[in-house]
């Protein structure tokens, strides 16, 4: 039986319950409502680099990409993270605000359905959804990992099988925020690894926010080095470059 504090806390964590919205306090009962939902800086994928996921004409890869291909061969993201989504991508990791895991999943399935035929992103033939993992002392701190409850949901929706706990985080890291792109690389470096074979799998990372794309970089390699034969990721929103924090 749950105690006061147990109560108040789940009470705390079943926020989709509420009938007001996350952005306006609107009063109805959707976690984000239909306004505010429209007013999200969404990503128009016919018009973003596939291998980032940063802006790019007519989805063509972008210089970047071209220049230094990424270990991952696709990345699709379903918004900018700027306000008012990074809001609510905040509200989800830090004050536990689960019922935006649906909001998310819904977001993730669309962009996935709008990709349908362009293969590099969408076949999801012999996939396998691997979320990006929290090193050990942030996820008892968080009680759960944002990425894992991602990968779950979108796996049951689209029917894709999810492997959960096989990539790690094997060295607890600094925070990202601050650094430059040499020295995000070299603060992840040897960051990740993965107890089991993936040969002959295609495998999506899911994950939050991608900011310079190097944590998804990171862990893509040690994915291939098990036998991926690809790895793609799918993010709920990208930071534009230049503006990662
Ligand atoms: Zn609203
Ligand atoms: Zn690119």
């Amino acid at each position: 039986m749950l105690g006061v504090k147990g109560v108040f806390s789940l009470a705390g964590r079943m926020r989709a319950f509420d009938q007001c919205c996350e952005l306006c306090d609107a009063e109805q009962a959707d976690v984000v409502c239909s306004d505010c939902a429209q007013q999200l800086p969404s990503i128009d994928l016919a018009s973003a680099c596939p291998g980032c996921a940063q802006p790019s004409a007519s989805a063509n890869r972008c210089g970047a990409c071209l220049a230094h291909p990424p270990p991952q061969s696709a990345v699709m993201a379903c918004f900018d993270y700027r306000f008012p989504l990074d809001r609510l991508v905040q509200s989800f990791k830090f004050s536990a605000n689960l019922g935006l895991v649906q909001f998310f999943t819904d977001a993730m399935v669309q962009s996935v359905q709008q990709l349908a035929g362009r293969n590099e992103l969408s076949n999801l033939g012999d996939a396998v959804l691997v979320p990006v993992p929290l090193a050990p002392k942030r996820l008892a701190e968080r009680g759960f990992n944002q990425s894992a409850l991602l990968a779950s949901a979108v796996g049951r929706a689209l029917d894709v099988p999810v492997v959960h706990d096989r990539l790690r985080r094997v060295r607890e890291t600094p925070p990202q925020s601050g650094l430059d792109g040499a020295a995000r690389r070299r603060n992840l470096r040897g960051a990740f690894a993965c107890d089991e074979s993936l040969h002959g799998k295609q495998v999506i990372l899911v994950d939050d926010v991608m900011t310079t794309g190097t944590t998804i970089g990171e862990a893509a390699e040690v994915l291939l080095a098990v036998g991926a034969i690809e790895v793609r990721a799918w993010v709920v929103a990208r930071a534009l470059q230049g503006r990662a924090s």
